[in-house]
Parts: C-alpha cells; sequence; structure tokens
C-alpha cells in the first residue's frame, strides 16, 4: 500500500497509521458485491469495484475514472450501512485522497485559508480577511482569532463558522444571552477544528490543527464546547477520545433542547422536515436530538430517505464536480417538498449555506434549528433572560451530565 500522506512521501501520523491498518483489514475482508457503491451519490456505473480495490492498495494506478470519483466523494459515509458485512467504504476512500497527487484546485482554494499557522503570505491574508469582515460580523468581530480566553463553564466553538453569512453564529450568542449563560468563543480561520481537511484527505495538517485547537480549548477551561457546524463537533468529539474528556463536545441541537423549557415556542403554521447532517445522524447517530425541539415547534414530518438513511448536502465535496451537487441538493429539496412541509430545517450551518441559495427555486423555506428558536425569542416580549453561573469541572473535577441552565 501506498504509504505516503499530505503533499508527497513520508512518515504517516497517527491518523493515517490508524486509516491505513483499518483499510488494510477492511479490503482483506471485501466480498467485491459492489453494495457501497450502490448506495454511493457519486459513484457511476462504470465504476469496477475490483479496480477501486486494487487501486486502494496500490496494485494498479488509479484510472482517471477512479480518480474522479476519489475526489467527488463527500465522505457522507452513506455507503457504509450498505455493506453486508461490516466495511467502511468511506474509510478506503479517504486513505485514496491522502495518497492522490496533485490534489484538486478546488479543495486547495476552499481549504487555503483555513488553519493557523503557514507563512507570512497565509497570515496576511487570514488578517485582511478579519479586516474586511469585521463590519459584517459586528459584536462577533471582537472573538475573531482574538489571542487570549477567559476561562467559561460554556465555549462556543464557531471555528471558520463564525464568517458564515447565514448568520447562525450571532444568533447562537443571542440566545446565549437570552439565557444569561457564563460564556467564551472561539472563532475565526485560525482556531479550524481540521476536520475539512480530514475530510479532503489531508491527514498531517488536520492533525496539527486539532492539537493546536485542543490547546486553545483548554485555556478556556470549558465544561462544554458547543458547536454550530457538524464537522466540528465530529474534531471535538475525536479530540476528547483521544486526548481524555477534558470537556464535553455538544451539538447545538443538544445545548438548546437541554435549555428548551427556557425559550419561548412560537408554532410553526407548515409542517416542517428534517435534513439530517450526515455526520450527526448516521456517523454518530445523534440525530434525535433536533427532532425532539422541532417536534415542540410544529409538526414534523419526515422525508423518505432520513436518519442514518439521509442524503448529504455534499458540502466536502468542495464542488470538484458544481453541477453534481447542485443537481443532488436539488433531488433532495425537491423530497422536502413532496413531504407538503413549507420548512426544511437543517442543524449544521455547512448544510444550510449548501441548500439555502437553491430554497427559493425549490418552493422549500431552508432554515437552521437556531433559527426556529431565535425567531421565537426575538418576537418574546414577555420572557426575562435568567442570569445563571455553573462551575468549570476542570476546577473542581465535577462529572456527569451537564444540567440544563438554571436547574
Ligand atoms: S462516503 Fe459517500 S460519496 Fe464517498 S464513497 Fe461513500 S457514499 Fe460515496
Ligand atoms: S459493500 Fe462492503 S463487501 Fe461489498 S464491495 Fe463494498 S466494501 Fe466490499
Amino acid at each position: 500500500m501506498p504509504t505516503h500522506t499530505n503533499g508527497g512521501p513520508g512518515a504517516l501520523n497517527s491518523i493515517g497509521v490508524g486509516l491505513k491498518r483499518k483499510v488494510e483489514a477492511d479490503l482483506a475482508a471485501c466480498i467485491g458485491c459492489h453494495e457501497c457503491l450502490q448506495a454511493c451519490p457519486v459513484a457511476g456505473p462504470e465504476l469496477r469495484i475490483a479496480d477501486l480495490n486494487a487501486a486502494t492498495v496500490g496494485i494498479i494506478p488509479p484510472s482517471d475514472v477512479i480518480r474522479r470519483f476519489v475526489w467527488e466523494c463527500f465522505q457522507c459515509g452513506r455507503c457504509v450501512p450498505a455493506c453486508p458485512v461490516g466495511l467502511e467504504r468511506d474509510a478506503m476512500v479517504l486513505w485514496q485522497k491522502s495518497n492522490l497527487y496533485p490534489r484538486p484546485k478546488a479543495y486547495a482554494d476552499q481549504l487555503r485559508l483555513m488553519g493557523g499557522g503557514g507563512g507570512v503570505a497565509r497570515r496576511a491574508e487570514q488578517s485582511l480577511l478579519n479586516l474586511q469582515a469585521r463590519p459584517r460580523l459586528k459584536g462577533l468581530a471582537q472573538h475573531v482569532d482574538k489571542r487570549t480566553l477567559r476561562a467559561a463553564d460554556t465555549l462556543f466553538f464557531f471555528g471558520c463558522n463564525i464568517f458564515s453569512e447565514t448568520g447562525t453564529a450571532a444568533k447562537v450568542l443571542a440566545l446565549a444571552d437570552y439565557l444569561g449563560c457564563n460564556y467564551e468563543v472561539l472563532g475565526g480561520m485560525r482556531s479550524c477544528c481540521g476536520w475539512p481537511h480530514l475530510l479532503s484527505g489531508d491527514l498531517a495538517r488536520s492533525e496539527e490543527l486539532m492539537d493546536h485547537l485542543f490547546g486553545r480549548i483548554q485555556a478556556a477551561a470549558p465544561r462544554e464546547v458547543v458547536t454550530i457546524g457538524a464537522e466540528c463537533y465530529t474534531a471535538l468529539k475525536r479530540l476528547v477520545a483521544v486526548k481524555g474528556e477534558a470537556f464535553m463536545p455538544v451539538t447545538t441541537a443538544s445545548w438548546i433542547r437541554r435549555n428548551l423549557h427556557r425559550f419561548p415556542i412560537k408554532q410553526v403554521a407548515d409542517p416542517l422536515t428534517f435534513h439530517d447532517a450526515c455526520h450527526i445522524s448516521r456517523k454518530l447517530d445523534e440525530g434525535e436530538e433536533a427532532r425532539r425541539i422541532l417536534r415542540q415547534f410544529g409538526y414534523l414530518i419526515e422525508m423518505p430517505q432520513s436518519g442514518g438513511n439521509g442524503v448529504c448536502c455534499g458540502y466536502h465535496q468542495f464542488e470538484v464536480n458544481p453541477a453534481q451537487v447542485v443537481h443532488l441538493r436539488k433531488k433532495r429539496l425537491a423530497m422536502a417538498r413532496q413531504t407538503g412541509a413549507g420548512t426544511m430545517v437543517v442543524e449544521c450551518v455547512r448544510c444550510l449555506e449548501a441548500f439555502a441559495p437553491l430554497a427559493d427555486e425549490a418552493g422549500v423555506r431552508v432554515v437552521d434549528l437556531v433559527d426556529l428558536v431565535h425567531d421565537a425569542v426575538k418576537d418574546d416580549s414577555r420572557m426575562k433572560p435568567q442570569p445563571v453561573h455553573f462551575t468549570s469541572p476542570i476546577t473542581q473535577g465535577r462529572k456527569g451530565p451537564i444540567p440544563a441552565e438554571g436547574a
């Protein structure tokens, strides 16, 4: 098997060592049944499993068909539950990504400014981006790439998503202010979680960024770290699995659900449907948290392909094949429309960015879970926030589930 990662021959990092071991074992167990590729939204009929497996272990060079497939794969994991012997095709393709060169320009363009370190040119470009974004970010601007974090029970980790034009980060902080939470914020390109790099096959850079993030989080000694992106959440889950449970990673849905009794509920007249984030629902089986909230806000209708069988927004293809991802997104929106729901709710800022531009044309409103709660809070004139603080578990050594704010 090829043994290099990240731009050329070299030693494997710990992610690469684990991935290589996993892929070797899975390839040895593969029965060549093709089921994984049948379930895959990007694999075409010209892709043969025997060739793919042979190219994965380096027995044959990857053909153009295989190269295209590898770069178009958005690591949704839909192939995994399809495998009758429990193998992970997504990991095999990720391994190929990490060994395939040259990397597409679309990948490089997407990842260029994500993450700290690098040369003077990168840092200057990041500073310019921060400066340009400042007027649009308003209050959020103070948190972008700030050097010092104060200790707080809750750390909202937005990373690169702090720049998202969806405004989700600002709305989450408005909800935290409403509750009177004791929180700190970590955001900006220099605190990228590294998961987009992992999904693109850049294993070395990914591990470097995750290590950096772990150090930054420790500076705030939070009890919980709340994210607005499915990938950031997955990166945090890996960090605590590898480095120990110094904090609890939390999705926005879990954080809202725990505090739901303190938010006003504004019923949505039309039925709602829910688009699962692959990394939360399929890979971590945590899609129920969002659904429990949605059932409070309205009548929830499931799409035919939902939960572990959901359809990916395709964000992490990085638009190597823009026509393909637009087609898939339109199909997903059509599925939402066919349920009779007026609104498709998502729980990851990347899904929102992927679907929102096509929503009007599809005749479906696309919103984040955060939007529903924020709308209710914004219109509320009765409820007053109750400031509550609890002590950091790192200084106090407390364990166990986090109680609701004020509980
Ligand atoms: S992860 Fe998704 S896109 Fe990639 S091979 Fe599996 S099903 Fe296809
Ligand atoms: S579904 Fe599983 S066993 Fe069948 S070809 Fe794919 S990886 Fe191999």
